[in-house]
């Protein structure tokens, strides 16, 4: 991999120590941008910076968890003072319950909501006196492809990523007049730690079964689109919501 798409970007990239937003912080670090990289836990965030200064990429690390309202101003203040901010990529999401979506308990959904979808609109609204300093200014949401073909033991989760599609259709609208994108990448089946019930274990052949590419994705394979989304590649690319699942039957 040796494109400079984003040489003199600055970007912050949320949950970002480990899984998903980890393998963007890298390659958008190793595209040029300098990243701001957060999680809820200082040794994660001590961790992952280390790791990636180490390959000699610009990195800065602090805690932030999202649905904090302090956290996430500290996120935006160390921005600025690295020089602003060009990219935001929102990626935290939780899923504390299993079941169908009539099943999910309300203190399960209030938690879903709060960090998948409220803190995720939060953070793009406090981005806004940032981004407009840009040239070109993106948003990006990590939403799934559960957002478009609901998971039926991932009942509720489902539907806070299916308002992140929305979200990013309005937001897009709303934006374009001051030439910032919105876009969400939609991934599949991923293996990281969040999907490890599904990619391991007795559930691990029906996944498989699902996924016409005959593999789970990889984190990287995520990260090289929101790369393409945050580069001027993706200058004329908004209001989108990108599918990387390998093939997963995704119409809404
Ligand atoms: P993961 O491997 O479990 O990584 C989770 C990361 O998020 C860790 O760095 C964790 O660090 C951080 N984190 C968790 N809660 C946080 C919070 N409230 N605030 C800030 N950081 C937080 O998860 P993943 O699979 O990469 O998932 C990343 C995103 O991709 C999520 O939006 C998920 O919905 C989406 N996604 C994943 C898949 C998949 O198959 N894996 C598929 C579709 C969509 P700390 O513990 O230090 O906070």
């Amino acid at each position: 991999m040796s494109l400079n798409r984003l040489v003199g970007r600055i970007a912050i990239v949320t949950a970002s120590t480990d899984g998903i937003g980890f393998a963007i912080a890298e390659r958008l670090a190793k595209e040029g941008a300098k990243v701001i990289i957060s999680s809820r836990k200082a040794q994660n965030v001590e961790d992952a910076t280390k790791k990636l200064t180490k390959d000699g990429l610009n990195v800065h690390g602090l805690v932030c968890h999202v649905a904090k309202a302090e956290d996430r101003k500290r996120l935006f203040a160390e921005a600025e003072k690295h020089g602003g901010l060009d990219i935001l990529v929102s990626n935290a999401a939780v899923n504390p319950e299993v079941g169908g979506v009539l099943d999910c308990s309300e203190t399960s959904w209030d938690k879903i909501f709060d960090v998948n979808v409220k803190s995720s609109y939060l953070l793009a609204k406090e981005a806004l006196p940032l981004l407009r300093e840009s040239k070109a200014g993106r948003i990006i949401f990590i939403s799934s492809i559960g957002g478009l073909q609901p998971f039926n033991l991932l009942g509720a989760y489902s539907v806070s990523k299916t308002a992140l599609l929305g979200l990013v259709k309005a937001a897009a609208i709303q934006l374009a007049p001051e030439n910032i994108t919105v876009n969400s990448i939609c991934p599949g089946i991923i293996e990281t730690k969040f999907a490890s019930a599904i990619t391991t274990g007795p559930a691990k052949d029906f996944s498989l079964s699902q996924i016409p590419l005959g593999r789970f994705g990889r984190p990287h394979d995520v990260s090289g689109s929101v790369a393409f989304l945050a580069s001027d590649d993706g200058s004329f690319v908004t209001g989108e919501n990108l599918v990387v699942a390998g093939g997963m039957s995704s119409r809404l």
